[in-house]
């Protein structure tokens, strides 16, 4: 299965650089594992991306202790979006690979005020899959595990 490679090593790595303050960010929160700072692009008002502070291109890279450090950061930029923002809901986004829509190749969660008619839109493809085909799907995961 072809996965994703990292083509961005530290020293050229836009977050990198970024955490490393050699270029310009608006900062939100950080810690000892993550930092989090506002998307340049503001999808909606208030969306911030929190990013491991260590360079890992994607969730296959990330130790548990990071993903889980992401989680609960992006977690506490939530509550203070609703707060901030009194948005209708808030949604979390975590691509890895360009293929699933990653652009930045340094692991980062988006958390993103939601609102009615935003514009935000995802094609969510369908298949329902007969249960015996669910059924498979499982069982190669579990022996993967
Ligand atoms: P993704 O497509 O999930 O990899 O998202 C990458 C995000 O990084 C995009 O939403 C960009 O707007 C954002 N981004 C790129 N460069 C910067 C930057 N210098 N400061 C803040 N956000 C950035
Ligand atoms: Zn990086």
């Amino acid at each position: 299965m072809p996965r994703f490679t990292d083509a961005s090593p530290p020293d050229s790595c836009i977050f990198c650089r970024l955490i490393a303050g050699e270029i310009p960010s608006a900062r939100v929160y950080e810690d000892a594992l993550t930092v989090a700072f506002m998307d340049i692009g503001q999808v909606t008002p208030g969306h911030v991306l929190v990013a491991t502070r260590r360079h890992a291109a994607t969730l296959w890279d990330a130790t548990p202790e990071e993903v889980a450090a992401v989680m609960q950061g992006a977690r506490r930029v939530a509550q203070a979006a609703r707060a901030a923002f009194d948005p209708a809901g808030v949604m979390l986004l975590q691509a890895n690979g360009a293929v699933a829509g990653q652009t930045v190749a340094h692991f980062h969660m988006h958390v993103v005020p939601r609102h009615a008619g935003d514009g935000i839109d995802f094609t969510w493809p369908r298949q329902n899959p007969a249960p015996a085909v669910l059924a498979d799907y499982a069982e190669r995961l579990r022996a993967a595990l």
